[in-house]
């Protein structure tokens, strides 16, 4: 039977790659999965007052439907989180969704059409070339230094054409850990404004920042049309609950998305109810948590840039934020970056994932790996990638 062409597009190297490490566990060699950036796998819990509010809610009686957009309170609460961020904006600015993905999807699905075309940073996380691609758009990378940090502005107006619609921006970045300062995102929000595109702004790993202050992209934006997608997966530890948010802001030039996107929170009914009492609980109940999880995988993150650099042919700039270090791949002897990757699992057991799917321009030539195991586990796949890179 026939499939849709727009599905073919549609790729999550991530998990794809899972299929190829399922394969060397069956033929007996343990596997050190540092492909999946998901902290609750890693030992990391949501702390037992949001627990029990989901317990809570549960026994309570709430479950059923909630209304589209979300519990009111729960939105109250996102509202005055960003606005600390330096949005402006209450609860009737917010939208809770199943995850960033979800809320992703809407934003896409509503503002691509055939041919459009989205700028994105290279590299980036891969579901918004995906959704890009899935509504029959064209996605674009632009040029990030990956050592300072910074968006290449010049390679941005380069890439812009008549049928460029919306610059995403991820910051803390998956897969580099790059942080956009205050100065980059006003270059960037400059860039737009001049082109009237969207800028779409995956704020998830807001919390987790390591060395320096983060910006919002709220703070720099004052009335350019800013949609920011953000959620509870990462920084409160729910990944596995599924619920994050789109917030708008006060721009005139999201009057139509914000009355259109709704109808899609309407036809999906609604998010899982129990689930929006913790996370309301998760913003309102102490946050101490988020300290510990942050101040715990800075020593990983440090540990795993050392020993990256410390590797012949191997060089890792230091990630600001999130939990994935991209190391390039400087010495040619392996072949592309999917076989480094593959010849890495198939020889010593360890999963990371290729660089090029996040992106082939900007990626490629690179691996990701995921800092969130414990430093003894890092510290024997980063024995097992040394003795790789030196055979
Ligand atoms: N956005 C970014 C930048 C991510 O790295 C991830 C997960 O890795 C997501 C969104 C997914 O978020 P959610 O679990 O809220 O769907």
């Amino acid at each position: 039977m026939k499939v849709s062409k727009k599905i073919v597009g549609v790729e999550y190297a991530i998990r794809d790659i899972v299929t190829a490490a399922r394969k060397v566990q069956q033929q007996g060699m343990q596997v050190d999965y540092l492909n999946i950036g998901d902290p609750v796998q890693f030992g990391f819990q949501p702390p037992s007052n949001v627990k029990q509010a989901l317990i809570d809610a549960i026994n309570k009686g709430e479950n059923y439907y909630s209304s589209s957009e979300g519990l009111f309170e729960l939105r109250q609460e996102i509202a005055r989180k960003e606005n600390a961020k330096g949005l402006l904006i209450s609860a009737d600015d917010i939208l809770v969704t199943n995850g960033v993905s979800e809320g992703l999807d809407m934003v896409i699905s509503s503002i691509v059409e055939e041919g459009d075309e989205v700028l994105l940073p290279g590299p980036y996380y891969p579901p918004y070339a995906s959704y890009v691609r899935l509504h029959g758009g064209i996605p674009v990378e632009f040029a990030v230094n990956l050592t300072n940090s910074t968006p290449d502005i010049d390679d941005i107006k380069s890439k812009i054409t008549s049928k460029t619609v919306a610059i995403c921006l991820i910051s803390p970045n998956n897969p580099t850990g790059v942080v956009f300062n205050e100065k980059s995102l006003k270059e960037l929000v400059e860039v737009a404004n001049q082109h009237n595109l969207y800028i779409v702004c995956d704020e998830i790993y807001d919390q987790i920042i390591f060395d320096e202050q983060f910006t919002g992209i709220g703070k720099v934006a004052k009335d350019s049309p800013v949609i920011v997608l953000n959620g509870f997966s990462k920084v409160h530890l729910m990944s596995g609950w599924r619920i994050g948010y789109i917030a708008f802001n006060q721009s005139p030039g999201l009057e139509a998305i914000r009355e259109n996107l709704p109808k899609l929170a309407r036809v999906r009914i609604a998010t899982n109810m129990p689930v929006q009492h913790a996370a309301l609980e998760s913003l309102q109940g102490p946050q101490n948590y988020i300290q510990n999880f942050v101040g715990e995988i800075k020593k990983r993150r440090d540990l795993v840039v050392k020993r990256l650099n410390e590797m012949p042919g191997i060089s890792c700039p230091n990630p600001k934020g999130a939990f994935y270090a991209f190391p390039k791949i400087e010495d040619d002897r392996f072949g592309s970056d999917k076989e480094f990757v593959t010849k890495l699992l198939e020889s010593k057991g360890v999963l990371t994932v290729h660089g090029s799917g996040f992106g082939e321009q900007y990626g490629k030539g690179h691996f990701r790996l995921v800092y969130l195991p414990s430093i003894e586990i890092l510290n024997s796949a980063m024995d097992k990638i040394e003795s790789f890179v030196t055979q």
